[in-house]
């Protein structure tokens, strides 16, 4: 773990009374799920879910969850599910590392130097805003769909250059 992780996590405030620990996890192509740790803040638990997922293009991976437990509850009632995330491929970069919640129309590719990515407008319910870093490439979209098919669109022109995020970009420092 990163210093900075670990900074955050000592200065996280005590629980005094039993109260609820954020779980995040993700699961394998296998099914097998792999519990990332029990953190004491929501805060917390999406910086380390957020960084485990930037090495997804690592790993054969389904799905991640966020979810919340009420400590001392027996049983189904204990838990919410904060936020779960579907991985597909990415439209642009072909990648097993596009992370799409269905629930909130939200989706970023978390493979080195994509980081496609797409929201819904906060300025315009019901409209989904669109991006692609690496050329500051921003666009709106009437749907999910449309959003996909323009990002697919940047992708079919990287790959009719000859080029992929990965080759075209290598001199973007990671972090
Ligand atoms: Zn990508």
């Amino acid at each position: 773990m990163d210093e900075g992780l670990k900074g955050l996590i000592l200065t996280a405030p005590f629980m005094t009374a039993t109260s609820r620990v954020f779980v995040p996890s993700v699961t394998e192509e296998d099914g097998g799920a792999i519990g990332l740790g029990v953190f004491s803040t929501e805060e917390i638990a999406w910086k380390v879910l957020r960084r485990f997922l930037r090495k997804s293009h690592l790993m054969s991976l389904t799905r991640s969850d966020l979810v919340v437990w009420d400590v001392d509850i027996v049983g189904e009632e204990g838990m919410t599910v904060l936020s779960s995330m579907h991985c597909r491929d990415c439209p642009v970069c072909k990648r097993r590392t596009f992370w799409m919640d269905l629930d909130s129309f939200s989706a970023m590719c978390t493979g080195q130097a994509c980081e496609a990515w797409i929201e819904e407008s906060t300025i315009d319910p019901g409209k989904i805003d669109l991006g692609w870093p690496p050329t500051r490439f921003l666009k709106q979209a009437d749907s999910l769909e449309d959003a996909l098919s323009d990002l697919k669109e940047i992708g079919t022109q990287l790959e009719a250059a000859g080029s992929t995020p990965n080759s075209a970009f290598t001199s973007i420092p990671e972090e």
